[in-house]
């Protein structure tokens, strides 16, 4: 499952820098997460570092999305696809 940020958001900015997905930002109200981007922290974590440091504990699961484990891995390997830059081809001398 992604997870969520609830209305009890005290948009405290302490979250944000701790995705390795970088799924979180400022809406137009609270902080939300790209249920797209986040795996739960698959691959990177072995616990959601957002809930570990908000202070208000407003990041339940998303019953929007409910995806498996390996789901979240695949949306993981699909992630490090799309961020990780190509190499740039080796130019001739
Ligand atoms: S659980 Fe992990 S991937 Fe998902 S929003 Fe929180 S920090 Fe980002
Ligand atoms: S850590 Fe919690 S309270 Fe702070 S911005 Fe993130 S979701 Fe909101």
């Amino acid at each position: 499952m992604a997870l969520i940020i609830t209305d009890e958001c005290i948009n405290c900015d302490v979250c944000e820098p701790e995705c390795p997905n970088e799924a979180i930002f400022l809406g137009p109200a609270i902080y939300e997460i790209d249920p797209h981007k986040c795996t739960e922290c698959v691959g990177h974590f072995d616990e959601p570092q957002c809930v570990q440091v908000c202070p208000v504990a407003c990041i339940p699961v998303n019953p929007q999305f409910v995806e498996s484990q390996e789901t979240l891995w695949q949306k993981y390997r699909r992630l490090q696809i799309t961020i990780t830059p190509v190499a740039a081809a080796p130019t001739g001398p």
